[in-house]
């Protein structure tokens, strides 16, 4: 046995590098922590040979004085951690205060600093853990640190490294994390010169620090999530269901402004989702998770993406509910309440039907958000259904002739409104439909037969051939298979003042169709429904958008009862 001996400060150095210097991404990832802990406004992050060959941070924070930067590069000095109480009430980014020396004991470091006021700065440089070499230098007003040839010194690590491209993209993802989480702070990052975030401060609205993060095509489908539940607080982001990822990277989750990676808090997200998500997708989600300090140790895991929380399931309520909020927002499922006088009537109904259906019990302890409300339709957003999702959808029975009860599969109960189904399905039908042959004749108001005699051509492409036919009259002598049964006066009454905008014709003539099918139907047809509900084009304009009345998720009624 040797003897014992008390290891260099150097060899320690190391050590911990090891644990927090991985590749360059940790060496990019604690860097610009310092750099938000430090309140920059802006950090600038340039690398070449995928951070191998340089990394350099440049930030317009605080900054340090001379003796703080050289106090800042000795291990386990940090400003941020005062005891072991504290290692419970964290806020910030770091907290270890071994970052700096790790780093500086594996690459040539130089840090060049100086507090925002100060006439003069201070630029330190170490080579591999060596001595630390200290000169004045012009002020800085905040801090740059470049660290160059990361492992030089230690060509193990070295060789473990993966092929430049990795390396890069490691970085550019803790880059996009730290990005996510902080808005309020602008990001830019670039590789030999090439811009590859820019993500500029985002106070105003978070979604397009998403869209600069995640790329812009899913800013249209953002949904915003806000949930407040027993002292957690869930905030952000989810794509809806038509926007989705074939693997898990579009998930995000953070713990008080804190990447983290938790199974159960994935768990969470998926739940909220399963319903709605074609099978083998990923959500695109960046969730917020805030609680008090005290309710989650965030000191497990050396690269702190692990967490533990003192409630676990209180977090997994609060993210189901919030996320099954947001994804409610959904017109095709919500639509424009007003459009729908006797909703509250039916709401009713289906409520007196569901309860009786599950215990009563269960009905009520539904948490807020798991249940549904009726909100509004958020234009734009979130238009269509998931691919195949009404199709999948088992018809139980009509109610009141007025909506169906279907389930989901995985037992969430889903009311439809037929009549807003089957509008669409007209809709859609409506652009390659043939006229049937047809003979009648209508009498109308003026200045309604003025209009429709004027508007003529427009009505015939429609799939109306209306001429007039002496007085106030005029003959139909054709029109689309699905008016057959419809109210043609009331038509004609309603599309006359329409006739110049197409789509509110069209849905008119959707509407009409529609009202003159409630009748009551059979499991086949309203299967057949509802797949032809699958090809409906969710994103056109409707009179009634609001297909999907309601959802309960039956799972969560029972998860509520357990215990
Ligand atoms: P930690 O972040 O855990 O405190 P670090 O080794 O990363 O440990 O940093 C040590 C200390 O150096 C920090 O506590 C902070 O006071 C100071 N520091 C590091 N980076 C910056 C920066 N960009 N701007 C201002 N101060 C910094
Ligand atoms: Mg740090």
């Amino acid at each position: 046995m040797g003897r014992i001996r008390v290891l260099s400060p150097e060899l320690i150095n190391q050590i911990a590098a090891g644990e927090v210097v991985e590749r360059p991404a940790s060496v990019v990832k604690e860097l610009a922590e310092n750099s938000v802990d430090a309140g920059a406004t802006n950090i600038h992050v340039e690398l070449s040979g995928g951070g191998l060959q340089l990394i350099r941070v440049i930030d317009d924070g605080v900054g340090m004085s001379p003796s703080e930067a050289v106090l800042a590069l000795e291990r386990h000095a940090t400003s941020k951690l005062v005891d072991a109480a504290g290692l419970f009430q964290i806020f910030t980014k770091g907290f270890r205060g071994e970052a700096l020396p790790a780093i500086a004991s594996v690459s040539k470091f130089v840090l060049h600093t100086s507090e925002q006021d100060a006439a003069v700065g201070v630029r330190i440089e170490i080579d591999g853990g060596g001595p630390l070499r200290q000169v004045e230098a012009a002020a800085a007003h905040g801090t740059r640190i470049e660290v160059e040839d990361l492992f030089f010194n230690v060509p193990a690590r070295r060789k473990f490294l993966k092929r430049e491209q990795t390396e890069l993209v490691h970085c550019e993802e803790a880059m996009i994390r730290l990005a996510l989480a902080h808005p309020e702070v602008g990001f830019f990052l670039s590789h030999d010169g090439r811009a590859l975030l820019a993500a500029p401060a985002a106070v105003e609205d978070p979604a397009e620090r998403i869209a600069a993060a995640l790329g812009a095509e899913v800013h249209p489908h953002l949904l915003a999530v806000a949930e407040a539940r027993l002292g957690v607080k869930i905030s952000g982001h989810v794509a809806s269901p038509e926007f989705t990822q074939s693997n898990a990277r579009g998930l995000y989750t953070f713990v008080n402004r804190r990447y983290i990676r938790d199974r159960g808090v994935n768990f969470a997200v998926q739940r909220a989702f399963q319903e709605s998500l074609p099978p083998g997708r990923q959500p695109v989600a960046v969730l917020f998770i805030e609680l008090d300090p005290s309710q989650v140790d965030v000191n497990v895991h050396p690269q702190k993406l692990e967490v533990r929380f003192a409630d676990p399931r209180g977090v997994q309520e609060a993210l189901i509910a919030g996320i099954s909020k947001a994804l409610k927002g959904a017109p095709w499922r919500q639509g424009d309440a007003a459009a729908v006088p006797d909703e509250a009537h039916y709401a009713q109904a289906v409520d007196r039907f569901l309860a009786r259906a599950q215990t009563p019990a269960a009905f009520l302890e539904t948490p807020p958000g798991l249940g549904l409300s009726f909100g509004q339709a958020r234009p734009g957003i979130n238009e269509a259904p998931p691919p195949g999702y009404f199709g999948r959808l088992r018809f139980i029975g009509g109610l009141a002739q007025r909506l169906w009860v279907c389930e989901a599969p995985g037992g969430t109960l889903v009311v439809i409104d037929p009549r807003s189904a089957m509008e669409r399905v007209f809709l859609h039908q409506l652009r390659d439909t043939q006229p049937t042959l047809f003979s009648s004749t209508v009498e109308l108001p003026q200045p309604e037969l003025g209009l429709v005699t004027d508007g003529a051509e427009v009505l015939a492409e429609l799939g109306l051939h209306v001429e007039p036919f002496g007085g106030n009259t005029v003959t139909v002598s054709s029109l689309p298979a699905m008016l057959e049964a419809a109210d043609l006066r009331q038509l004609l009454i309603d599309l006359a003042p329409a006739l110049d905008d197409l789509p509110k014709a069209l849905s008119l003539i959707a509407s009409h169709a529609a009202a003159a099918q409630v009748r009551p139907f059979t499991h086949e047809e309203a299967h057949a429904l509802l797949k032809r509900l699958d090809d409906a084009d969710f994103t056109a304009c409707c009179l009634h958008p609001k297909v999907v009345v309601r959802e309960v998720p039956l799972l969560e009624l029972l998860a509520g009862t357990e215990n």
